[in-house]
C-alpha cells in the first residue's frame, strides 16, 4: 500500500536510536537489539568524499545498521511468506538524515482493534476519508521530516539463530 506520513503517537524524533529502545517503523514496534557502524560501501565512500572527508568517528551521517526485533503491530513483510523470523536489520547509508520515532518511556499505545501502534492504518484511512472535502485538495496537516526512513527496508536476519519466537 502507499505509505503516507505517519506520526506514531507518544514518540520523539531521534537521529539515531540507542540499543534497547522501542522504535515505531512501518506500522510496527521494534526493539533495537544492536546499533553499529557499518563499513563504507563504494557509494558511502563517494558521499564521504563529497562531504570533505569528515572524521569518521564524529561524522553524524556515517552509515550504520540497526538490528531490530519485532515486538508488535504490523507483521514484518517477510512474514507473508510464512517466514516466522522476528529479527531484521535496517541499513542506513551514508549521508542519509534519518529521523527515528522512538518511544522514550519504553511503552507504546496499541490499537485495540488491529494491534498496530496508534494511529493504526485502519483508523488513519477513515480519518483521511472524513477529512477529504468534496472538492479541492484535501487539507492534511503535515510535519516536515528530513528523513527518508519510510523508504528504508527491514531485511530479515540471515542467521537462523536470530530467530526468536
Ligand atoms: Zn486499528
Amino acid at each position: 500500500m502507499r505509505s503516507r506520513q505517519w506520526h506514531p503517537l507518544n514518540t520523539v524524533d531521534r537521529s539515531r536510536p540507542e540499543t534497547g529502545q522501542l522504535v515505531a517503523f512501518r506500522h510496527a514496534v521494534w526493539r533495537t537489539v544492536k546499533v553499529e557502524n557499518s563499513t563504507l560501501t563504494d557509494k558511502d565512500r563517494d558521499v564521504w568524499l563529497e562531504r570533505g572527508m569528515p572524521d569518521l568517528d564524529r561524522w553524524h551521517q556515517r552509515p550504520y545498521k540497526v538490528t531490530v526485533a519485532w515486538v508488535g503491530g504490523a507483521p514484518p513483510e517477510w512474514a507473508a511468506n510464512g517466514d516466522d523470523r522476528k529479527r531484521g536489520t535496517i541499513h542506513i547509508p551514508a549521508g542519509d538524515r534519518q529521523q527515528w520515532n522512538v518511544y522514550p518511556r519504553g511503552r507504546w499505545p496499541q490499537c485495540s482493534c488491529c494491534g498496530e501502534p496508534v494511529p493504526c492504518r485502519g483508523r488513519t484511512m477513515s480519518m483521511y476519508a472524513r477529512l477529504r472535502p468534496s472538492s479541492g485538495a484535501p487539507k492534511v496537516p503535515s510535519r516536515r521530516h528530513s528523513g527518508t526512513l519510510a523508504s528504508a527496508l527491514v531485511m530479515p536476519s540471515t542467521t537462523q539463530s536470530g530467530a526468536t519466537r
